[in-house]
């Protein structure tokens, strides 16, 4: 670790620290920061949702006092569990960080693929190999904590809908979609090698290419096999089918056609429209009436219709655009690796891991700050065009329905709430629906 670096070369130092460790100093303590901080929000959550004694009035006609009940109790074992993940992910990271873990892990796969003939010249098989682990220990760390939430804590009250089969099929199938997505990463750290000065306009275009494949692939794949392979038939002919068909036009949705998937509903846009398009995706479980269903369409179509899916998009590409642009001007400082250990190489890989998880760790906390308050807005834009298309009563029962199945935090602490929340809660949702606009 950094303890053993060489002391033969000066290195540059800043109000007669090194920089180096500055830099990790920084690191170090962002981080402990954003723990606290974490910490005291789920501690003002959890005083306030034992603070709440009585169910609140606005609920006394849309609520049983026994299903309030069952909300806080489960909102109360789910900060507890927070609360302890939440812990256990920072006393990880400092760990991996203050004992040199990076390096560590860089070093064994090298020695491994040095086994196999494979020297540091091949920097990018190293490379891949080095994600691939990374990837699967936090995918097999974090499958545990969900392992527990799912069939302890919400088996416990009873709204875990899960089988463990479907959990684990679901799981593998994230995993090795992410596996396939290390092999861009392959040719984008080729890109970063040869780009020249104007690498990250490479780069960055390379990641804006393959978000659109994703996004052709995920169409294609609601369209053209999802219906067929999830047993999936298409809605029958009736009033329902009529009126999806005449609210979709209504606001240009490409509607191809509308499928039944196991009790949800899915209306998959025209894969001519791929990145563009949008699934409309009905509750799960629980049955709803045709009103409620025509509710939650009038909704996702109220996102569609106010460019919700492509001002995300370009959110996602032009944050991308600029994390490349400042990582291209600081991949050629040396500090930045040594700081994480890496005193004799600057693996490109290893450039990017530091920069992008650790370096721009409080852009990217802001930036996570500002989606959450933006998708509460449009939470509330969209609600505004289903009232629009006069669906209100059918969206207002729809949504207690819909946190009653999911006992849902029925009282926030507002700081907790404008910090996590990317939907609003319940009460502000049927206020805002009752006041007629909310934009
Ligand atoms: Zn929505």
């Amino acid at each position: 670790m950094w303890m053993f670096r060489s002391r033969v070369k000066p290195k540059p130092t800043l109000y007669g620290f090194l920089v180096e460790n500055l830099i990790f100093g920084g690191v170090l303590g962002f981080t402990f920061m954003i723990f606290l901080w974490q910490i005291y929000l789920y501690y003002r959550q959890r005083k306030k949702n034992q603070a709440t004694k009585q169910m609140p009035k606005e609920f006394n006609n849309i609520m049983d006092a026994e299903t309030f009940k069952k909300c806080q109790h489960y909102q109360q074992d789910k900060i507890n569990f927070s609360l302890c993940s939440t812990l256990y992910s920072a006393i990880e990271e400092m760990l991996i960080l203050v004992l040199g873990g990076i390096p560590f892990l860089w070093g064994v796969v090298g020695s491994l693929t040095a086994v196999f003939g494979f020297g540091p010249e091949y920097e990018i098989l190293h490379s891949l190999l080095f994600l691939n682990f990374l990837t699967t220990f936090t995918t097999l760390t974090r499958l545990s904590w969900r392992l527990y939430e799912t069939f302890v804590i919400k088996q416990r009250h009873g709204i875990n809908h899960q089988t463990l089969a479907i959990f684990l099929r679901e799981a593998l199938k994230k995993y090795i979609l992410n596996q396939c997505l290390l092999l861009p990463v392959a040719l984008l750290l080729h890109i970063i090698k040869i780009g020249g000065d104007n690498f990250f306009i490479y780069a960055w275009f390379l990641l804006f290419i393959v978000s659109l494949v994703y996004l052709s692939l995920y169409t294609a794949y609601n369209y053209y096999i999802a219906p067929f392979v999830g047993n999936s038939p298409s809605l029958p002919d009736g009033d329902l089918k009529k009126d999806i068909e005449a609210m979709a036009k209504s606001v240009d949705f490409p509607l191809s056609d509308s499928f039944t998937v196991k009790g949800k509903w899915n209306c998959v846009a025209s894969a001519r429209c791929s990145f563009l398009s949008e699934t409309l995706p009905q509750v799960e479980g629980q049955r709803y009436n045709d009103s409620e269903i025509l509710a939650g369409m009038g909704h996702e179509l109220g996102h569609w219709k106010l460019y919700h899916t492509l001002t995300d998009f370009v959110i996602n590409q032009t944050s991308s655009f600029l994390r490349f642009f400042f990582f291209s001007r600081m991949i050629g400082c040396r500090e930045l690796f040594s700081a994480f250990g890496f005193t004799k190489t600057q693996p490109t890989v290893i450039g990017l891991f530091i920069i992008f998880q650790f370096i721009f760790a409080p852009f990217n906390e802001l930036l996570s700050f500002f989606r959450t308050v933006l998708s509460r807005r449009f939470e509330f834009q969209a609600d505004a065009i289903a009232r629009e298309m006069g669906k209100e009563s059918g969206l207002h029962t729809a949504l207690v329905k819909h946190n009653n199945y999911k006992l849902d935090f029925l009282v926030d602490d507002w700081l907790y709430c404008m910090y996590h929340r990317s939907h609003p809660p319940l009460l502000e949702r049927l206020r805002a629906l009752a006041n007629a606009k909310q934009d």
